[in-house]
């Protein structure tokens, strides 16, 4: 394990979805993993990752109100990097086509849902993405959505002909596909980088407050 993967938390939002493979990829990366649930459990992270799944069940979860972790995900959003997969990455966006289901809404990006038809449910496709290196990507798309708009700030990572499939905002990163069930790490060692960056400036912080006597 490297120096600088000691000590790092990422949590994986754990409502719904594949969650327990995104825990698996964290660890085979050497960083530890958490299954986050409540709110408090968003206090000793340094990244969350928001996995695929169904994002409407989620979106249900939001509008009774029920889930304090929502509101507590939104006030770390900013500062502390956040990776949503697939239904992680609906769950991000400000605008989704044709709908106004629960969400976050905090990434300049509009998606819409399904985008390769209900039936092409599920697909492999290999995409040579700059940032992770020149080796194709193996890239697995189930009931994907796709970016269809996106704001200035938002760097797009990977397009193909449907729409964008990578991109971030500062600190959120998304993709359409999941990284996190095939046996490649690049996307998520990406992602802690970008954990790694938020924790180096977090200790530099701290060193920076003034000594209380
Ligand atoms: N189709 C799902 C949705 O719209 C997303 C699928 C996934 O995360 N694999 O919520």
């Amino acid at each position: 394990m490297s120096q600088d993967s000691q000590n790092i938390v990422v949590g994986v939002l754990a409502l719904q979805g594949d969650f327990a493979e995104h825990i698996k990829m964290l660890e085979l990366c050497g960083v530890r993993a958490i299954a986050v649930r409540y709110a408090e459990e968003l206090d000793g992270i340094d990244g969350l990752i928001i996995p695929g799944g169904e994002s409407t069940a989620v979106a249900k979860l939001t509008d009774e109100g029920s889930a304090p972790i929502f509101s507590a995900i939104k006030e770390k959003i900013g500062a502390m990097p956040v990776y949503g997969t697939c239904m992680g990455s609906i769950f991000l966006a400000k605008e989704i086509e044709g709908s106004s289901q629960g969400r976050l809404a905090v990434m300049d990006i509009k998606v819409k849902r399904n985008a390769f038809g209900p039936q092409r449910r599920s697909f492999e496709s290999d995409l040579v993405i700059d940032s992770l290196g020149a080796e194709a990507f193996p890239a697995v798309f189930i009931r994907a959505p796709v970016i269809v708009e996106c704001g200035p700030a938002v760097e797009v990572l990977s397009a193909i002909d449907e729409g964008i499939v990578m991109a971030r905002q500062g600190n959120l990163l998304v993709t359409a596909f999941h990284p996190e069930i095939t046996d490649d790490l690049r996307v998520h060692q990406y992602f802690l980088e970008m954990v790694k960056e938020y924790r180096r400036s977090r200790v530099d912080q701290a060193r920076l407050q003034p000594l209380k006597r």
